[in-house]
């Protein structure tokens, strides 16, 4: 019998940053992950944007997260010894002029330390067609998703935290601790993406869960400088690779690939760059995304030793460090969660759940 406070369900972005912030706090767990190659954040570009919609609004709690975030990839970087996170300036090719001018406006105003106006619009003609010009998000940031979770990945197997399968429900006992298997653990905490959506505990949660698709593609020609938007984004992979996503499709009947998308993506590509390019790849996932586009953390009001950290939608990147920290914090000195993301907020529904 293996003997340990927690129990992670899932190394995604976060997962990975909860057995990391458990780990820095010098707490034992082990994580279970079934390495799922469809998980939202093995497909995700890893942008951390800090304005967001055609009507160029600060993302929520920018302010307080981006420095966390940027601060909890670069030392989780020093320590594995990769880099984790870069940062990137965002060309904003503007779709229409009423962005345009949301973007003079905002840039003029109480945004100016995120977006700005070029002064010479001329700059990329060389790569991409564009008639209303562009704006400039900065500091944006690229993480490097595949290296981080490969090397944290590693760091756990070599410290004996990681098993590698697949968790079943169905072996899970909850008492006042948690059995699994050949595991006796304090608390079971759900990492697992999409899936808690359907778990017994949690399926009650307001989950909207979304599907996304990117290609990825091969352009020599083109600067790895920028992360370049309009109607799709463009972002820098290395090695003249670029990521081209995504679709926000709310009507879906599965998480693969689809030719739809793949046409649509070719075609609208085709007419913005001008830089020849191949399509190497084409991958898809569902973003575990909530009806109020906050996260979920927390412990289970009604089951205590059951936890959650999840409903990143498409912001985990950004989201996950400051959230696992705070609910790390939470499970070992007591301390609160923001009222926001704790699932406290749903005891009701959750109470019904289980009925
Ligand atoms: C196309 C696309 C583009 C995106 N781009 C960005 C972006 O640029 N920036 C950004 O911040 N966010 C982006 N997102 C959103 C981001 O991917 C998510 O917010 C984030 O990855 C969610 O992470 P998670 O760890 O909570 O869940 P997941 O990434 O889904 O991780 C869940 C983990 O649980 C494991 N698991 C699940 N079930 C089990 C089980 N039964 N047993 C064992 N293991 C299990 C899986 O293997 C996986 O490792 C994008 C999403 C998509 C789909």
């Amino acid at each position: 019998m293996t003997n340990t406070e927690f129990l992670i369900v899932g190394q995604g972005i976060s997962g990975t940053f909860l057995s990391w912030y458990l780990h820095r706090a010098g707490r034992s767990f082990v994580v279970i992950d079934k390495n799922d190659p469809a998980s939202s954040s093995r497909v995700a570009a890893g942008i951390i944007n800090p304005v967001t919609g055609r009507r160029v609004v600060k993302t929520w709690m920018i302010e307080e997260i981006l420095p966390f975030a940027v601060n909890a990839y670069e030392m989780m970087g020093r320590e594995l010894g990769i880099e984790a996170i870069t940062e990137k300036k965002m060309i904003e090719f503007f779709p229409s002029a009423q962005m345009r001018m949301a973007f003079s406006e905002r840039g003029a105003g109480s945004h100016q330390d995120y977006i700005s106006l070029p002064g010479d619009e001329s700059i990329f003609f060389e790569s991409f067609n564009y008639e209303l010009g562009f704006g400039e998000i900065s500091p944006c940031y690229l993480v490097n998703l595949p290296g981080l979770l490969l090397s944290w990945r590693n760091r756990l197997k070599k410290e004996n935290s990681l098993i590698e399968d697949t968790f079943s429900e169905h072996d899970l006992k909850v008492h006042s601790q948690i059995l699994y298997k050949n595991i006796a653990a304090d608390k079971i905490i759900f990492c697992d993406g999409i899936y808690s959506s359907t778990n017994r505990f949690f399926r009650n949660l307001p989950f909207a869960l979304n599907k996304g698709e990117a290609l990825i593609i091969h352009s020599k020609d083109l600067s790895p400088e920028f992360i370049y938007k309009k109607n799709l984004t463009l972002a820098p992979l290395g090695n003249e690779r670029f990521w081209v996503g995504a679709s926000y499709e709310w009507d879906f009947t599965d998480n693969l690939p689809s030719d739809a998308f793949r046409d649509s993506a070719i075609k609208t590509l085709s007419t913005w760059l001008k830089k020849p390019f191949e399509v190497e790849d084409h991958v898809a996932s569902i973003r575990p995304a909530t009806v109020e586009r906050r996260p979920f953390v927390g412990t289970h009001p009604w089951f205590p030793s059951v936890g959650i950290l999840n409903g990143m939608g498409t912001k985990g990147c950004s989201l996950s460090p400051y959230f696992a920290n705070q609910f790390v914090n939470h499970l070992t000195k007591n301390t609160p969660i923001l009222p926001d993301v704790d699932i406290s907020r749903f005891s009701g529904i959750l109470k019904s759940s289980l009925q």
